[in-house]
C-alpha cells in the first residue's frame, strides 16, 4: 500500500468557499482517504506515513480542462499540421502536450477532437503509467457535416445512416463521449459560417439518442443561437463556445439560458490566455459577447473551464490565463475555482474528482500562495497528484 500525507496552510475542499486552514490530505493507493484539519488527518495517517509539508501553500482539487485538442499544436495553422502528420509523430506531439497540461495542474482533460482516435491511445498509455499526463476523456473524430467544421479530422456525416455508423465507430474505438460540430466554426475555410447550423434539430436528437445507446454523453460545439436551442432540446451534456451568433452579430436569449441552467447543461465558454486579442478580433461584437456571459451567469448557468488548447494561440501551459478572463468579467475567485473543478466534474459526469473528499480519486494540486485571494497563485504549481501519481513540474 502506498500512502502520502500532504499538509498546507489552506486546503480548498470545494465547493465554493469551503476550506480548511492548516489542513491536510491523506492519500492511499490513488484514493483520498482523509481530508481536514492537519492534526486530525495526521492521527488517521499514523506516524510512519511519508509526508510532504507545504508551508504557505494551498492544496486544492486538480484542475479540469473541459476542452482541449491534443492533436493541435497551437500554431497559426494547426489544420495542416494535423492533416499532414505521420500518426506516430502526431502521437508524440500529443504526449508532450499532455505533459504540459499536468505541469500546469490539470489532472483531467477532455479532448474534443483528434484524428485516428489517437487520444484514446494516449489516454490508455497515461492511465497505465507509461507517460505523465492528466486523465483524458476522448471524443475522437467530431461529427460534422460534409465539408463542415473540422471535417479533416475524419468525422463527416450526411445521412442518418452515416450518423449511426460514425457513432458506432466512435464507441468501438473506445471514446468516452461524442463531440458534434453542431454549428459552423471559425477554423475551417469554406465550411458553414459560425452562426449556420451543420445539423437539423432532428439529426441532433438522433445523435444524442445514438450516443446514449452506447452510454456516451454529447458535447456540442454551438455558436449559433438557433443551434444552441436545438442542442438544448436534444439533450446534449455540454455546450462548447455558446456564443449566441446570428448573421447580424449576436442574439442572446435569456429564457433559453434559464433552460440551460435548469437542465444543468455545462457551458464551456472557451477562451485562451490570449483573450484580450480575441476580444479585439471580435470588434463590435465583443461587448455583446461579454454581456451574454454576464447574463448567463445571472441565469444561473453551470459554467465550466476550458481553454480550447491547441487551436491558434491557445497554449497548453496557460490554463490560468483563461480563468483570468472570468475574473475580468467580475466572477469571484472561489466561483472560478469551482468552474475549474467541481462544476466541470459535474458537467462531465465525473463523480470521482473535482473535490477533495474521502473516497474520491487522488487528483490533487498544490500551489504556492492562495488562489482565493490571488488567482495567479494557480500559476505557481508545486506538486500534482493524478490518481495518486506524483508529478513535479519541471
Ligand atoms: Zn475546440
Amino acid at each position: 500500500m502506498s500512502a502520502l500525507l500532504l499538509s498546507g496552510s489552506r486546503v480548498l475542499v470545494g465547493p465554493a468557499g469551503e476550506f480548511v486552514d492548516d489542513g491536510a490530505v491523506l492519500v492511499e493507493d490513488g484514493v483520498i482517504r482523509a481530508v481536514g484539519p492537519r492534526q486530525d488527518v495526521e492521527r488517521v495517517a499514523g506516524p510512519g506515513t511519508p509526508r510532504r509539508v507545504f508551508p504557505g501553500g494551498t492544496i486544492l482539487p486538480g484542475l479540469i480542462d473541459s476542452h482541449v485538442h491534443l492533436a493541435f499544436d497551437s500554431s497559426a495553422d494547426p489544420l495542416t499540421a494535423v492533416a499532414d502528420a505521420d500518426p506516430a509523430k502526431l502521437l508524440l506531439g500529443m504526449a508532450g502536450r499532455a505533459q504540459q497540461l499536468v505541469s500546469a495542474g490539470v489532472t483531467t482533460a477532455r479532448d474534443l477532437g483528434d484524428r485516428d482516435a489517437l487520444s484514446v491511445v494516449l489516454r490508455d498509455a497515461i492511465a497505465a503509467g507509461t507517460l505523465a499526463g492528466p486523465r483524458i476523456l476522448a471524443a475522437t473524430s467530431p461529427l460534422t457535416c460534409p465539408g463542415g467544421h473540422c471535417g479533416f479530422l475524419g468525422g463527416e456525416v450526411g445521412t442518418d445512416a452515416e450518423i449511426r455508423e460514425r457513432i458506432k465507430r466512435v464507441a468501438v474505438e473506445g471514446a468516452d463521449l461524442v463531440k458534434v460540430m453542431a454549428s459552423g466554426g471559425a477554423l475551417t475555410p469554406g465550411g458553414p459560417r459560425m452562426w449556420e447550423p451543420q445539423f437539423t434539430a432532428a439529426q441532433l436528437r438522433l445523435i444524442v439518442a445514438q450516443a446514449a445507446g452506447y452510454g456516451l454523453g454529447v458535447a456540442a460545439h454551438a455558436h449559433g443561437t438557433d443551434t444552441i436551442a436545438h442542442c438544448v432540446e436534444a439533450g446534449v451534456r455540454t455546450l462548447e463556445h455558446c456564443s449566441w451568433r446570428v448573421e447580424a452579430g449576436l442574439r442572446y436569449d435569456h429564457d433559453l439560458a434559464r433552460e440551460i441552467a435548469a437542465r444543468r447543461i455545462g457551458v464551456c465558454r472557451c477562451v485562451s490566455g490570449d483573450w484580450r486579442l480575441f476580444l479585439t478580433q471580435l470588434g463590435p461584437n465583443a461587448d455583446a459577447l461579454v454581456d451574454s456571459i454576464r447574463r448567463m451567469r445571472e441565469a444561473g448557468v453551470l459554467f465550466i473551464a476550458g481553454t480550447d488548447a491547441g487551436v491558434p494561440g491557445a497554449r497548453f501551459d496557460d490554463y490560468v490565463g483563461m480563468l483570468e478572463f472570468f475574473a475580468e468579467l467580475g466572477f469571484g475567485n472561489a466561483e472560478i475555482v469551482d468552474m475549474a473543478t467541481v462544476n466541470a466534474a459535474e458537467a462531465l459526469d465525473l463523480r470521482d474528482t473535482g473535490r477533495l473528499a474521502a473516497g474520491l480519486r487522488a487528483d490533487v494540486l498544490v500551489v504556492r500562495g492562495d488562489p482565493l485571494t490571488d488567482l495567479s497563485a494557480l500559476r505557481d504549481v508545486e506538486f500534482v497528484l493524478t490518481g495518486g501519481r506524483a508529478h513535479v513540474p519541471a
